[in-house]
């Protein structure tokens, strides 16, 4: 065929209208996660997209709300029409803006990009406005139990070609707890670790003042409160990090006191990060438009996918805002590319949060995007890139959420619930 015949083809391909002809929900459990997929397939044989629906805690609930009720309703739809299909889910069920609806809506939205990028033979990013960037820098989870063997975790990143470091002292909420047992505590009551928000902030200060002068000036620190404070303690946080020259510091206080970010910004020149648990625009809109923070932290899978997030970039790109996805823990490679095409193209681009998969998510999901010294790349193949392997994913089915204590329940000495 000559070369005008096949561009024409392929032009005509990508503007023929197609439908959406079924879509199948792919529930799976490799290396004990709870991934909810979906393959939406098109009229046209053989053509396809995928997304993911994660919503780790609530999976079982995603993949019935799929299949009873979301599904049904794009069984003909047209797949080019991405905005509209957007518009349409959103008020679907009414109300919205919830965890459900959001990764739903985020899955369809990934699926349908997906699908127009294999249809034009490019990767999605080049359908978003082509590369701002040649790869995405990535910051490192790194932790230690100690000061210096944090110093010795910034350091083993920095090695790795990271510039950017996370660092938490232990795990959630680490270096706020008193032991197990120890402290004033009510008779018969609670008797595990308990947390103690002055505890926390005299240890975090501390800790970052050593890190900042054993690991040097050169890289960039971070850090995640986990929404943990009360709002004038995590004032006083963001105040005493100061001398650490943070790069940010995540998340000073539960969605429900946004608030008070005023106060925070008003009084302290420590950047700060928020939005990891927010899924509505009340919550993002004010603190982009206000100039209340540095980094917006959404999920991108978690406020409607690709759609939505450049949106939100493009609101941050007007207000001096920048973005820092929050793409790490119980997420999957699916919405680690959502979050890359997006971060490839927008100007309002921060950081974008580590995530490393086990050899059999790879094996499951060929394609997943490879971190090479501190960037994420992606496969440069057409639409999202990847793929996933159906029989791996059978062989790995979802599993009951069977948890009898939860990572996310902090008590302080009283026995009385930290909100996060
Ligand atoms: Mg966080």
């Amino acid at each position: 065929m000559f070369r005008a015949q096949q561009l024409y083809a392929q032009a005509a391909r990508a503007s023929a209208p197609l439908k959406i002809k079924d879509v199948k929900v792919i529930a799976t459990s490799p290396a004990r996660q709870r991934w909810v997929f979906i393959k939406v397939l098109t009229s046209e044989d053989g053509l396809y997209g995928l997304g993911s629906a994660n919503c780790a805690y609530l999976c079982w609930a995603v993949k019935a709300a799929l299949e009873k009720h979301m599904v049904p309703f794009w069984i003909g739809k047209e797949v080019d029409r991405i905005e509209d299909l957007w518009q349409a889910n959103h008020v679907r069920s009414y109300w919205r803006n919830g965890p459900v609806t959001n990764v739903i809506q985020a899955a369809l939205d990934s699926a349908l990009w997906d699908i127009k990028g294999k249809r034009a033979g490019m990767p999605v990013y080049e359908l978003l406005g082509g590369k701002a960037r040649d790869a995405v820098p990535l910051y490192a989870h790194g932790s230690g139990n100690s000061a210096q063997a944090c110093v010795e975790s910034v350091q083993k990143h920095m090695a790795q070609g990271y510039r950017h470091v996370r660092i938490q002292m232990g795990g959630y909420g680490g270096g706020g707890f008193l032991p197990r047992g120890t402290g004033s505590r009510p008779e018969n009551g609670y008797a595990g670790q308990a947390f103690d928000e002055e505890l926390y902030v005299a240890t975090i200060s501390k800790l970052f003042l050593e890190i900042r002068e054993k690991a040097g000036p050169e890289v960039k620190l971070l850090h995640d409160v986990h929404e943990h404070l009360t709002p004038t303690r995590a004032l006083e946080l963001a105040k005493r990090l100061e001398p650490a020259n943070m790069f940010f510091v995540e998340d000073l206080l539960p969605p429900e006191q946004i608030d008070y970010f005023k106060q925070i910004r008003a009084q302290t020149t420590t950047p700060v990060a928020m939005g990891e648990l927010f899924t509505h625009p009340h919550e993002w809109r004010p603190l982009i438009s206000e100039r209340l923070i540095d980094f917006i932290r959404c999920r991108v899978g978690m406020i409607g996918g690709i759609t939505q997030a450049k949106k939100i970039a493009a609101l941050c790109e007007q207000f001096g805002v920048r973005t820092a996805w929050q793409e790490g823990g119980e997420n999957d490679p699916i919405n680690q590319l959502i979050a890359y095409h997006v971060d490839l193209t927008i100007p309002s681009f921060g950081i974008q949060e580590d995530n490393r998969f086990p050899a059999i998510v790879h094996e499951m999901m060929p394609g997943a995007a490879q971190i090479r010294g501190g960037y994420l790349y992606g496969s440069e193949k057409p639409g999202l890139g990847i793929d996933l392997n159906e029989e791996i994913a059978a062989r790995f089915p979802l599993i009951d959420d069977a948890r009898v204590s939860d990572w996310t329940t902090v008590r302080g000495l009283d026995g009385s619930v930290v909100k996060p």
